[in-house]
């Protein structure tokens, strides 16, 4: 078995139901989400650097990553595993989970959903990069929808398509500024329209802070 790591650091959750927790982040290398508007081969917005630094080979030293997030964060610390797309390497994340699960550790997955997720979760944030109607994973914790150039319509159908507890909006950063007026304006007619959007802003961005 091997694990393609970005990287691994310790921080707070900057988005979502989360925010303000600490969590070791293990971001997984690669993200085959072609379809996403943000990918390189794209455009230019994805603001996640996922080329590969380290490529772990072997139950053992996974269950040493484990360990590591745990002694970094504390038994019942919570471990945020992420990307580039951590369920391009499934058999990967699903032995990891586990293995931060055997000593006590509680796990945010996050993906973009065009892939089920095939392991056991404490909170999945799922932040899409098709169409509602094209997602394979579409139940969890919360749905975090980054706001580009979604007609209104596409949005309304993130809701009427999944089950999630908690359904966000946020804005997108490029260039140094963020549309911030864009993604309020949809909240507002969503929220007439009878839908409980709420704003995820990235507070680590402001904060300074990874
Ligand atoms: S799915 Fe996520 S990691 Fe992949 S290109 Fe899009 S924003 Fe970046």
């Amino acid at each position: 078995m091997k694990l393609a790591l970005a990287e691994t650091f310790c921080s707070i959750q900057g988005e979502g139901h989360l925010t303000g927790k600490r969590m070791f982040f293990i971001r997984f290398a690669g993200c085959a989400v072609k379809e996403c508007p943000l990918h390189p081969s794209q455009s230019d917005l994805c603001d996640t650097d996922w080329s590969i630094s380290t490529v772990l080979t072997g139950e053992q030293s996974i269950d040493a990553l484990a360990k590591e997030a745990i002694d970094t964060v504390g038994a019942s610390g919570w471990v945020c595993v992420t990307g580039g797309e951590p369920c391009d390497q499934p058999e990967a994340l699903s032995y990891l989970v586990s293995s931060i699960h055997r000593l006590g550790g509680k796990v945010n997955i996050q993906t973009s959903g065009t892939r089920r997720v095939n392991a056991q979760w404490d909170w999945l944030t799922v932040s899409p990069k098709t169409s509602a109607t094209e997602l394979k994973q579409a139940y969890g914790q919360e749905l975090k929808l980054v706001i580009t150039d979604q007609k209104e319509d596409e949005v309304l159908d993130y809701y009427q398509h999944t089950r999630f507890w908690n359904y966000y909006l946020q804005p997108l950063w490029s260039n140094g500024k963020c549309n911030s007026e864009q993604t309020m304006a949809m909240i507002d007619r969503l929220n007439n329209r009878g839908q409980p959007w709420e704003l995820s802003l990235q507070v680590h961005k402001y904060l300074g802070i990874r």
